[in-house]
């Protein structure tokens, strides 16, 4: 084993590529707070971060949100170790705000099969909120196997395992500042 950390392998070694660069990153989010902040508008949204990915997300996204706003957060189930979704969603933090004629707000960090924000909003759906939709820093365009409309979705990219700014490899490298590409 190198002494190098994985972290200082993405960072100097060529293995991995650089997808998005953290002022692309920080200007869509800035666009995205600002179309978020005209749509809800005197409506006190309560905006749900899905864990572990979506925290950086959704941390620079609020600050982006120009309007009165509650948070909350949900874990689900990552791959584990795996680069492919297993097809399962598990919830292993639940909620604590009481969304029902509510205003909710759900931001992920990446949507690839589309079946984690399938799930949540049938889990959502049943408390009956004034409104329900979907925030995505990443969407892989090609590969949904689910048909799921994302309300707002900062950058499409192709069908990449991708990691940094907050999306993990085996649970670390989530504190890269920039989305990079395991080739
Ligand atoms: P889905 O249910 O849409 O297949 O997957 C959603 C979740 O899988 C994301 O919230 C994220 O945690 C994880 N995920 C999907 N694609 C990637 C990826 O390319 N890299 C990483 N690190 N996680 C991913």
């Amino acid at each position: 084993m190198s002494n190098r950390s994985e972290f200082e392998r993405v960072v100097f070694d060529n293995k991995f590529r650089v997808l998005l660069t953290r002022e692309q990153i920080e200007a869509r989010t800035r666009e995205l707070g600002k179309q978020i902040s005209t749509d809800y508008r005197g409506k006190q949204p309560i905006v749900i971060g899905v864990l572990n990915g979506g925290f950086l997300f959704m941390a620079d996204l609020i600050r982006h949100i120009e309007i009165d706003l509650e948070i909350d957060f949900i874990k689900l189930s990552s791959y584990g170790d795996q680069k492919v979704s297993s097809g399962r969603v598990e919830v292993l933090k639940e909620i604590n705000a009481e969304i029902s004629n509510r205003h909710v707000l759900v931001v992920e960090d990446i949507v690839d099969t589309g079946l984690s924000v399938k799930a949540l909003e049938k889990k959502f759906s049943v408390s009956k909120p004034a409104s329900l939709r979907f925030v995505a820093l990443l969407r892989k365009t090609e590969k949904a196997k689910v048909h799921f409309d994302i309300d707002y979705v900062g950058f499409e990219i192709p069908d990449h395992f991708v990691v940094g700014y907050g999306l993990d490899y085996k649970q670390i490298l989530r504190n890269l500042p920039a989305v990079y590409v395991m080739e």
